[in-house]
């Protein structure tokens, strides 16, 4: 780690994280793709200039000081919204969901999908990557990512890939409720480290927990998101050794 105990505890109690709103939009190619997020506005500078960028690989060494065996998270019955934000397919979240981190309570606010996915495990990615973002009181994030391979059965997340249109429309209310837990896999062993939102404006202070097993999609429903959601993946920022 680049800080001391001691820096991480002043950078938690001192530091707000509240995103920047910006009507500036971005790609994934060309030149509004992620070498060139922070010229685009101003806004985006971090995307360029921070030291705690996500998303990150774990290298062996790494995992080995980072693993904890539990996500310290209350999941339950939830209500959401599904909808297309133009880069992502995402769910608003409704429900009382807490993820309880350095003695923080970040309240569970919604989930999307980025394909493949952006963090990488010694060098291996997975398909697709859901993340469960949640918010403290003051405004700062703590993101749960979970990997995702092919497999036989799409599991709990089967009723979001099934509910995706062929075309954009607007908002969709769910119509049944589920439990953002049963997204994990069983095996809940994960890496802790802090980094940034990874799209723009690429914000710090973000806290993530990053699944170590993987959860599975089926074929059928991996080709559905693709054909909305073709590539949406930032790159590798830097190997946590
Ligand atoms: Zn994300």
């Amino acid at each position: 780690m680049r800080h001391s105990r001691l820096t991480l505890l002043v950078f938690t109690t001192t530091f707000t994280l509240v995103p920047a709103v910006s009507a500036q939009d971005f790609g994934y190619f060309g030149e509004d793709g992620p070498p060139h997020w922070a010229e685009l506005t101003p806004d985006f500078a971090v995307c360029g200039s921070g030291e705690e960028q996500s998303p990150v690989d774990f290298s062996r060494r790494a995992l080995r000081g980072r693993t904890f065996n539990r996500v310290p998270a209350s999941y339950g019955s939830t209500e959401g919204e599904i909808f297309d934000t133009g880069h992502t397919i995402e769910v608003e979240t409704e429900g009382h969901n807490v993820l309880t981190l350095d003695g923080i309570e970040f309240e569970l606010v919604q989930f999307h999908f980025h394909t493949p996915s952006e963090h990488t495990i010694r060098g291996r990615g997975a398909d697709l990557e859901v993340h469960l973002v949640h918010r403290s009181a003051a405004g700062e994030l703590a993101v749960v990512g979970v990997l995702i391979r092919r497999g036989k059965s799409s599991g709990a997340l089967a009723p979001f890939f099934e509910l995706l249109p062929d075309e954009p429309v607007g908002r969709q209310h769910l119509t049944d409720e589920f439990d953002p837990a049963d997204f994990l896999p069983s095996n809940r062993a994960n890496y802790r480290y802090r980094g940034s939102l990874t799209t723009p404006p690429c914000t710090e202070g973000v806290r993530w927990i990053v699944l170590a097993d993987t959860v599975t999609i089926t074929d059928e429903h991996m080709a559905r998101f693709a054909e909305r959601v073709h590539f949406n993946s930032r790159p590798v920022q830097r190997r946590l050794q």
